[in-house]
């Protein structure tokens, strides 16, 4: 079935979140080893504010640091599998609320990201823009080389709005699909989770480990690992149909 659905489709779309990552060993927030199941003292949400990283900066790059960038992390199968149905012109773009930049690493070229990404860096004061390493291996708060100005991440955090351009450019995708699919998303975190509602299109196929509100919307749903269940789609194969 989900064969048949990939091949009898024009213009793919990929909604995706944490959990198309954790098979690449970045943690999620709210799955079953995620973020928000660890002991921390505050909420991963206070620590990821735009108020902490005003007022508490040095506390805001600690937890940042911890929890948030996995430079050595590399792509899995669903990051290839995704690039390669590109590739093929099946899928038409990736609508990510990643921020560890994995998608395109795996050769994907049409990605909108929608809370950013840990990649890119800038200083609040004169703009220069920095790569993720300068972050990564700064001591507490990171300073710009050239004014002393904070650098910090190009990461949408909450209290913050989201780029009505990148709201704009997955609106569109979504709405040109014809066939969606969601994976490793709670679908929790808005805006970002109803731009799904965007979608008009013929098929829905949703793949996360836990049940989501979607998934009585979907004409095929999967609680399983979206690496494993994206590996069993054969690009060629589906390319004839
Ligand atoms: P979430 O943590 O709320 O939900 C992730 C979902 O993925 C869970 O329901 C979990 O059951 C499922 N899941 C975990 N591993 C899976 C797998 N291998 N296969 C299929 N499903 C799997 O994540 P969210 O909905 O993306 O919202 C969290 C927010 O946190 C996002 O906005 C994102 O910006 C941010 N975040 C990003 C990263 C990252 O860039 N890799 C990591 C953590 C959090």
């Amino acid at each position: 079935m989900l064969q048949e659905l990939i091949g009898g489709a024009r213009r793919i779309v990929f909604f995706g979140g944490a959990g198309a990552s954790t098979e690449s060993g970045i943690p999620d927030f709210r799955g079953e080893d995620g973020i928000y199941r660890q002991p921390y003292p505050v909420s991963a949400e206070t620590m990821l504010h735009i108020r902490t990283l005003k007022k508490h900066p040095k506390r805001f790059f600690e937890f940042y640091r911890q929890n948030m960038i996995y430079p050595d992390a590399k792509p899995n199968a669903a990051h290839r599998k995704l690039a390669e149905l590109e590739g093929a012109g099946k899928l038409s773009g990736i609508v990510t609320q990643n921020i560890d930049g994995l998608h395109q690493l795996a050769g994907s070229q049409n990605v909108v990201e929608l809370h950013g990404s840990v990649l890119r860096n800038h200083c609040i004061k004169c703009g220069k823009e920095y790569p993720l390493e300068f972050v990564a291996g700064a001591e507490g708060i990171p300073r710009c080389t050239e004014c002393g100005g904070m650098v910090r991440p190009d990461v949408v955090l909450y209290g913050e709005e989201l780029d009505p351009a990148a709201i704009d450019a997955a609106a569109g995708l979504i709405r040109e699909a014809d066939l969606l699919i969601v994976g490793g998303t709670s679908l929790t975190v808005q805006p970002a989770a109803s731009l799904v509602t965007c979608f008009g299109g013929t098929h829905f196929i949703l793949i996360n480990l836990q049940e989501t509100l979607a998934d009585r919307y979907a004409d095929l749903v999967f609680h399983e690992k979206i690496g494993e269940v994206l590996s069993q789609i054969a690009v060629e194969e589906a390319m004839r149909e």
